[in-house]
């Protein structure tokens, strides 16, 4: 296969955490939002989720395998922020798979979350024999309006143009691991050129590479941090990302990547980096 390598956006004036994207089928998506794997069912989710609406963030991922739906549900609306202005994506667990399995797995996600609609609705994995017909289920999902975006997540490229020529709808989103470590070139390059916005996830490569040179050098050049320099990539590579941090001076610090933007010598060093570093699960050999 050719190495194609992703047009690189240009950096985008006026670029700020209200920034969003329009996704395929019109709808506006926030470029920076919070991810909540990993953070603590209870106070942890609803305060890191309180904490990041605080600071102006509009989007949160979650997932039903993540078991804080609940809490992110309650921090919503505690926060007082009106509905129409936050984001929220969650995602079909492996289990759920299946047509009438999946509106299943919908409905207890829209109730545990305690919303109407849904903002973003994803396959979570590329589950081998199944994928497609739960994908039908998201179609409907989405064509009744319960979901107001549809997509995917872990999916590579043989598991996107799958899905592509069977079905009617695309997928709005596919949701990667996607860092300097691992720019997935390839598959960058094909959502951009089939409309499928990529949203990063693992942004900060799960803070296993902040030491690294490279990095370390180009945040001090900006008085910045090595996780503000890697959101800064993601954001001018044209992905929508979702740091995760449970910490609230860590999710103010990680918004905080708008008064500085990368040279394109800088985007070069950052895009030399690649290790093929899968911090999460890799779903390469999936079939
Ligand atoms: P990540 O965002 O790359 O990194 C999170 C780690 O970095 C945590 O250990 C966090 O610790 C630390 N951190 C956060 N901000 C920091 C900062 N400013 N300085 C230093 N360390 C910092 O990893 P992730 O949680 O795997 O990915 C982000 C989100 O993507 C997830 O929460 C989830 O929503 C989504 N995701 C999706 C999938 C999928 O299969 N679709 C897989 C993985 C992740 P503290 O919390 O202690 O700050």
């Amino acid at each position: 296969m050719t190495r194609t390598r992703a047009r690189p956006p240009a950096p985008e004036p006026g670029l700020s955490l209200r920034s969003t994207v329009t996704l395929s089928n019109g709808v506006a998506m926030p470029r920076l939002g919070l991810g909540v794997y990993q953070t603590g069912r209870g106070r942890e989710t609803r305060s890191a989720v309180l904490a990041a609406l605080e600071v102006g963030y509009r989007l949160v991922d979650t997932a039903a395998v993540y078991g804080n739906e609940r809490d992110v549900g309650a921090a919503l609306r505690e926060s007082g922020v009106p509905r129409g202005q936050v984001f929220v994506t969650t995602k079909l667990w492996n289990s759920d798979h299946g047509y009438d399995r999946t509106l299943r797995a919908f409905d207890a996600s829209l109730r545990a979350l305690g919303l109407d609609v849904l903002d973003l609705y994803l396959l979570h994995w590329p589950v081998p024999n199944v994928r497609l017909q739960s994908w039908l289920a998201l179609e409907r999902l989405l064509l009744e309006g319960r979901a107001r975006a549809i997509g995917v997540s872990n999916f590579t490229l043989p598991h996107l143009r799958e899905l592509l020529e069977a079905s009617d709808v695309a997928p709005a989103v596919n949701q990667v691991e996607l860092h300097p470590f691992l720019p997935q070139i390839e598959l960058v390059a094909f959502c951009h050129g089939r409309g499928v916005q990529v949203e990063a996830y693992s942004p900060l490569a799960r803070a296993e590479r902040m030491d690294h040179p490279v990095l370390q050098r180009i945040a001090r050049v900006h008085g910045k941090s090595p996780a503000q320099v890697l959101i800064r990539w993601s954001l001018q590579r044209g992905f929508v990302t979702i740091p995760k941090s449970a910490r609230r001076e860590r999710i103010a610090e990680n918004a905080d990547v708008f008064d500085f933007t990368l040279e394109p010598a800088e985007m070069k060093d950052l895009d030399g980096l690649n290790e093929e570093l899968h911090t999460d699960w890799d779903p390469t050999g999936v079939r």
